[in-house]
């Protein structure tokens, strides 16, 4: 039988009755005759309440237990959504990641999927199960430990089901009815995008909108999997939600497609470092070995042989980037005069694939947050996007101001 795959984000299994209306969503497709595998979250709210326990407890955490904690909503919302299933009559059963087994690599709170053997669930698919409610967000790695895919991993679970069973498709339920042009909670003229390329999809995802992981997105291009993203709070019909697909496929698009930001973003510069070969090599490996995350980097001019070295992480591993150049300026290895962090700053992004063969993008940007009276921290740019880094106060007010200049309310 044909398998679809069809992912149930946090607010779409809150609580029993939105566990009961995703089932019945299921039912629908079982009805139909496909065999679902039906990837669920925690329910909204546990993940982020659990990462708060690990950080009180254990600042400096042992990644392999604090995957051992926040992989657990899942459980829950797996063994829940079974027994809904189950009561309404459809042969249905959890799975959590290491029973399937979902392989990782061991990299702790951020692992990769290695692979998916299909055996174990098809075995039960060929005995009559209709559906396998997979625990999103976890897998196991090589040394038998519980790992987990990073925030919003459960779309990368269900992405890589949808790869490895030859699914459909795959469509993931969520709280919005599909991609918009910003985060719709923010900017309320956002236009919801029938379809959207996986290369603008990409960049809005890893420049901060949530709507899909980064990770599910190039999972999806790579292997060819039909994604889509549409709410499981409205009736559906077959054109619902947004589809992400190649670029060949959309007709017209903006030169701009979308705007992304990220809040929590945190600057961080290490004053007077010496200027010459080598420094940067022992920064940014100290700073990926102490498990921090740098997006943007900037050296500033050299003045007697030293210079400023200024780069991005998210505000909550700022602490660890201090610890880990600590340690190897007390060592020996680097000497700076001070780390200076500023805490509040967010990112803003403009995104589109238009941008490679339209110029100006950027002098537009910049002159609607100079009209707007924000100053700009850092600039980075690629073939289809500009991002800047600015006071976190004026977050909302530079999306507004950018979707308003662009004029993503209007489709092309
Ligand atoms: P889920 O729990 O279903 O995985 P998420 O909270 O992870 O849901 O992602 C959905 C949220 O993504 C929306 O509620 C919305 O606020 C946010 N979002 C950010 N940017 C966008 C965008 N461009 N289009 C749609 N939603 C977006
Ligand atoms: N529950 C996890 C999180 O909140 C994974 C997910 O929902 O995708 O990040
Ligand atoms: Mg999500």
């Amino acid at each position: 039988m044909p398998v679809l795959v069809m992912k149930f984000g946090g607010t779409s299994v809150a609580n029993l009755d939105r566990i009961k209306r995703a089932a019945k969503r299921v039912g629908v497709e079982v009805a139909k005759g496909y065999d679902v595998i039906v990837i669920v979250s925690a329910m909204s709210g546990k993940t982020n309440e659990m990462v708060g326990w690990v950080n009180e407890t254990s600042p400096l955490f042992d990644a392999r237990e604090y995957d051992a904690v926040v992989s657990s909503g899942e459980n829950v919302t797996a063994g829940l959504m079974a027994l809904t299933l189950q009561e309404m009559d459809i042969p249905a059963r959890s799975w959590q990641g290491w029973q399937v087994p979902l392989k990782t690599t061991s990299a702790h709170s951020q692992a990769r999927i290695e692979e998916i053997p299909p055996e174990n669930i098809n075995a039960k698919f060929g005995e009559g199960m209709r559906v396998a409610v997979v625990a999103g967000f976890q897998g196991i790695s090589a040394e038998g430990r519980i790992t987990t895919l990073g925030r919003g991993g459960s779309d990368t679970t269900a992405v890589a089901f949808a790869a490895a069973f030859e699914a459909e498709r795959c469509d993931i339920y969520t709280d919005v009815d599909g991609v918009y042009t910003t985060d719709p909670r923010i900017c309320g003229k956002a236009r919801k995008l029938d379809k959207i390329s996986f290369e603008e999809m990409l960049e809005l995802a890893s420049l901060g909108a949530k709507v899909l992981q980064t990770r599910s997105v190039e999972l999806a291009m790579r292997y060819k999997v039909k994604l889509r993203v549409l709410s499981s709070f409205e009736e559906q019909s077959d054109a619902a939600g947004t589809l992400v697909c190649d670029e060949e496929e959309i007709m017209e698009s903006n030169v701009v497609a979308g705007v992304a930001y990220s809040r929590d973003e945190a600057k961080v510069t290490l004053m007077s470092v010496a200027d010459r070969p080598g420094i940067a090599a022992i920064i940014f490996n100290a700073l990926s070995d102490g498990g921090v995350n740098v997006d943007m980097i900037v050296q500033n001019i050299s003045e007697d042989g030293r210079t400023d070295m200024t780069f991005s992480c998210p505000t909550d591993q700022v602490s660890r980037a201090d610890q880990a150049l600590l340690r190897i300026k007390e060592q020996g290895e680097l000497n700076y005069a001070e780390l200076v962090a500023d805490k509040d700053v967010a990112k803003v992004s403009v995104v589109g694939i238009g941008m490679r063969s339209q110029s100006g993008v950027a002098a537009k940007m910049f002159k609607v947050l100079s009209d707007e009276g924000i100053n700009i921290k850092v600039i980075t740019t690629s073939e289809i996007k500009i991002s800047v880094l600015i006071d976190r106060k004026y977050m909302e007010l530079a999306v507004q101001a950018l979707h308003d200049a662009f004029e993503l309310d209007k489709a092309a």
